[in-house]
């Protein structure tokens, strides 16, 4: 489907834009991702002109429910669908200009994202790609999480989520991902939500503009949508792992393993592994 060139450096062939509703702000909100020859993957937000927020785990501010990115006054927040889909694909540099604060939740998972890359289609440049290749196990854990990564030739996520809920419980999937593989099998899960959490969301100003549209929700008694895959939930936990490992700024080669965790734990790690690597180049 998309054979890409992994040895090369990518950006895209074309611009294109999406737009749709922040999931959090419940603003109406637009981003158009441009080519870009080097610089990797950097936002700007069209009200902080001149601002650049690179995709990189030193810019992540904070991680309420999705990971939001800042430099100075500008930020921009549900970053971790676009960057899935950009890195998973191969595309390594690109403008992305936001309109508002936040990336549009689409239908809550990464499908839009892929279906407009691969319809622009991915540039090759003329410089190699350098795989972050972990040299020893790096792991976190915060209370009940823990993100464990090894050694490995490319990339896996193993992922086990576990939900206090009869219709839930406990789900395990272990996917390399390949674009392809991202594109079937990952992009296009989406976003869940337990009907319980709304009011406490709603109240500390998150999820206003969640809807059955972007958001899987999830009833006491019962699941309010067909489901894509028997364990949609568990894929998109992967999804978002893609997206938040997307700020190390380079392909990792490594089989990162998670139980339970999310947007927190995820950084944590990407942060260890940055500084590590950053670490060890200084004493090459
Ligand atoms: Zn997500």
């Amino acid at each position: 489907m998309y054979s890409i060139d992994r040895e090369q450096q990518a950006t895209v062939r074309d611009s294109f834009s999406l737009r749709g509703i922040g999931i959090h702000s419940g603003q109406a909100v637009a981003v158009t991702v441009h080519p870009a020859q080097d610089g990797g993957v950097r936002f700007e937000c069209s009200r902080y002109p001149g601002v650049t927020i690179p995709a990189c785990f030193s810019s992540v501010r904070s991680t309420p429910r999705s990971t939001v990115l800042a430099a100075g006054d500008a930020r921009v927040a549900t970053t971790e669908h676009l960057l899935a889909a950009l890195s998973a694909l191969g595309v390594d540099h690109a403008r992305v200009v936001v309109e508002g604060e936040e990336l549009p939740a689409l239908d809550g998972s990464a499908v839009e994202y892929v279906r407009a890359i691969l319809a622009v289609g991915r540039k090759p440049l003329d410089r190699r790609r350098e795989p972050l290749r972990l040299r020893r196990p790096v792991w976190v854990s915060e209370g009940e999480a823990h993100l464990l990564a090894l050694p490995a030739p490319g990339l896996r996520l193993s992922y086990v989520l576990e939900y206090p809920h009869p219709l839930v419980g406990t789900q395990v999937a272990s996917i390399a991902i390949t674009a392809e593989r991202f594109a079937t099998a990952v992009a296009p899960a989406r976003t869940f939500g337990f009907l319980e959490w709304a009011e406490q969301l709603r109240a500390r100003g998150l999820a206003l503009g969640a809807s059955p549209e972007n958001t899987v929700v999830i009833a006491p008694d019962r699941i309010l949508a067909p489901l894509r895959f028997p364990d949609e939930f568990v894929r998109h936990k992967i999804l978002d792992l893609v997206g938040d490992l997307a700020l190390l700024g380079r392909p990792l080669h490594a089989h990162v393993i998670a139980v339970r965790g999310g947007h927190a734990t995820n950084i944590a790690l990407v942060t260890q592994i940055g500084t590590d690597a950053a670490r060890q180049m200084e004493s090459v």
